[in-house]
């Protein structure tokens, strides 16, 4: 959908580049850090996103959320309800957040009030992996409701993240999937050289390791 005319991809990608550098060091010059995270819609992008802000704001971190999605307030809401402090961010039509969408909603934020930015972009696989932010870590998150042929049809976005999650770990057995399968094509794709982290974010297993893993 990002892709309007044989050439401007580069130009398109270029200024997102730039403003996501900007949001970097805007971040930064706050001591805030920031995670991006990428999944397809119903991976539980959402529910772990609530999870980790929960342990985190038991340890006095204070967080904040960005709630991305094309159109509605739905997962908004779930962030306010859960009690995590948030900024909606409707794409209206494009299937993926830009470094432009999060500047304007960084600029709705207090950064002072902040430690940490969880941003939640929009639902999809595909074109998330081409656009940087300007956070400090790109999290994609996978469920085992989606199949276990997942990092095999996705290598993008698995090269393009710093940490990959395999949620719903809880359920593996009902929906058919064995995890090891999923690991074991992560391990392929990335040379023997990382690990898929696995959890369940509503059974809060596996949450502390990812917050380790993210320096939380
Ligand atoms: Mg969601
Ligand atoms: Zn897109």
């Amino acid at each position: 959908m990002h892709i309007v005319q044989p050439g401007m991809e580069i130009d398109v990608l270029k200024e997102n580049g730039r403003i996501a550098n900007e949001n970097y060091r805007l971040m930064k010059s706050h001591g805030i850090k920031s995670v991006d995270f990428m999944g397809s819609i119903g991976a539980g992008k959402t529910a772990l996103i609530i999870k980790l802000a929960e342990k985190l704001r038991a340890k006095g971190v204070r967080v904040c959320a960005i709630a991305g999605d094309v159109t509605g307030a739905d997962d908004y809401g779930r962030f306010e309800r859960s009690g995590l402090a948030a900024v909606n961010c409707n794409t209206g039509h494009e299937c993926h957040l830009d470094a432009n969408l999060v500047r304007k909603s960084l600029s709705k934020i207090d950064l002072d009030e902040y430690d940490v930015v969880f941003i939640e972009n929009v639902g999809n696989l595909v074109c998330p992996a081409d656009f940087a932010l300007g956070t400090d870590y790109r999290v994609v998150v996978i469920s085992t409701t989606e199949g276990d042929d997942m990092v095999r049809k996705h290598h993008d976005i698995f090269l393009h993240s710093d940490i990959a999650i395999l949620n719903k770990i809880d359920i593996a057995d009902a929906v058919g999937v064995d995890p090891k399968v999923i690991a074991d094509d992560y391990r392929k794709l990335t040379g023997g050289l990382k690990e898929i982290y696995m959890c369940s974010a509503r059974k809060d297993e596996g949450v502390d390791e990812i917050l380790a893993a993210l320096g939380l």
